[in-house]
């Protein structure tokens, strides 16, 4: 690929074009926690946009994508392009303005090895990439944070998707070895050693669309208010519910009602998998790690209720297999893909198993995606 867009960009554009990568993501364990103001730990992959990019003396930007095998030049001080991924670098160029930046036009080549739609954050390794090289290309002196939030607010104001900042952050911050420790209320982030010797990181892709994800999420997150509100009610200084406890939500589970509760006690007990998962990390036990996994399933299966058939059982076969440490949903819910950390001498055989069942079961074949925790956005040589 990498090659593949150089030498495109030398065929259009001619030499002297500067090369960068920004990766995918996946979420080890943490889900539906960053609006409750918890914490996520997501990791960088092994999977990147890859952009090549040069100043031009014009006032066209003149973009290709090498995956579409299609190109727009766009007038950064115009109209947004039709074209979505062209909106992604026309948005993080207005974020950048917006800021106080100068940037003059520009060509690019792009293109990469994040599957699509998959849950792995394509759109954010787009945003960042081209954050990170727009920044180095006019020497604007913005940092990674910058960076993030710029391709956060690029999805909200040009593409219409009101993300959270995990997966901007885990691109841009992301190290090999190392997963990320965000907490989504100061924003501040640790990282947290990561390097399963021995193991694999697996991803099963249901190949079902999450259609039901955006209502349900707002009905969660709605949910997750009422709950917050009730405890508010008896107590100083409950903003969300990171500042809830067990103890609090069960002295007060009689004023709520069921599901209520349910939705609230998955959050809490959430954030408390992951802060244990990540001493499980730090000692390096990588069995008590998966298991926390698995209790992550559980809860977004049976407490907050959204996982699906296929998911959970993808999950299950997990579950049942001796050297799988741990299986989960991952991302927002209703379908998209399962992650696993499973043993080297067991991952033929498992994936093997998964998709025969799987196949036998729901008549479509899941899709393997294998992932490596690796750099956050760079420059390459
Ligand atoms: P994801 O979960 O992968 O982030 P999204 O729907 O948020 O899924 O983002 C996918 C969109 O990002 C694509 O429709 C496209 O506009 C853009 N995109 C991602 N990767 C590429 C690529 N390699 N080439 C062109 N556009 C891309
Ligand atoms: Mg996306």
């Amino acid at each position: 690929m990498i090659t593949k867009i150089q030498e495109e960009f030398k065929k259009r554009y001619g030499d002297g074009a500067l090369l960068y990568a920004s990766p995918g993501r996946v979420n080890l364990i943490g889900e539906h926690t960053d609006y409750n103001l918890g914490f996520v730990l997501p990791g960088a992959i092994d999977k990147s946009i890859y952009l090549a990019i040069k100043p031009n003396d014009g006032t066209l930007s003149r973009l290709y994508s090498v995956d579409y095998d299609a190109t727009v030049n766009v007038d950064m001080n115009g109209e947004q392009p039709q074209e979505q991924w062209a909106s992604y670098i026309y948005g993080v160029v207005q974020e950048m303005k917006k800021r106080g930046a100068t940037v003059p036009a520009f060509d690019c080549v792009f293109g990469g090895d994040v599957p699509l739609g998959a849950g792995l954050s394509s759109s954010a390794a787009l945003e960042c990439v081209t954050g990170f090289a727009i920044n180095e290309v006019y020497n604007l002196g913005l940092n990674r944070k910058d960076l993030a939030i710029i391709g956060q607010m690029t999805e909200h104001n040009y593409i219409g998707v009101k993300c959270g900042i995990m997966d901007q952050f885990a691109s841009l911050f992301g190290e090999k070895g190392k997963v990320i420790r965000l907490d989504c209320r100061s924003m501040e982030y640790v990282l947290e050693p990561f390097n399963p010797v021995g193991y694999k990181v697996v991803l099963i892709d249901s190949m079902v669309k999450h259609t039901l994800a955006s209502s349900e999420y707002n009905v969660r997150r709605a949910q997750c208010e009422v709950g917050v509100s009730i405890i508010g009610k008896h107590a100083e200084g409950i903003e969300s519910l990171r500042d809830v406890s067990m103890d609090m939500l069960n002295t007060y589970r009689a004023e709520m009602d069921e599901m209520v509760y349910r939705r609230c006690r998955y959050v809490i007990e959430e954030n408390q998998r992951l802060i244990d998962g990540c001493q499980a990390l730090k000692d390096g036990d990588y069995a008590l790690f998966g298991s926390k996994m698995f209790g992550s399933h559980d809860g977004l299966s049976k407490d907050y209720e959204v996982s699906c058939k296929e998911l959970d059982f993808i999950a299950t076969i997990g579950r049942k297999t001796d050297g799988v440490l741990g299986a989960r949903m991952m991302g927002g819910g209703f379908g998209g893909c399962v992650i696993n950390v499973v043993n080297d001498a067991t991952y033929d055989s498992y994936i093997d198993e998964v998709k025969s069942r799987y196949t036998t079961e729901f008549q479509v074949t899941p899709r393997i995606i294998d992932v490596v925790i690796g750099d956050g956005a760079r420059r390459l040589e």
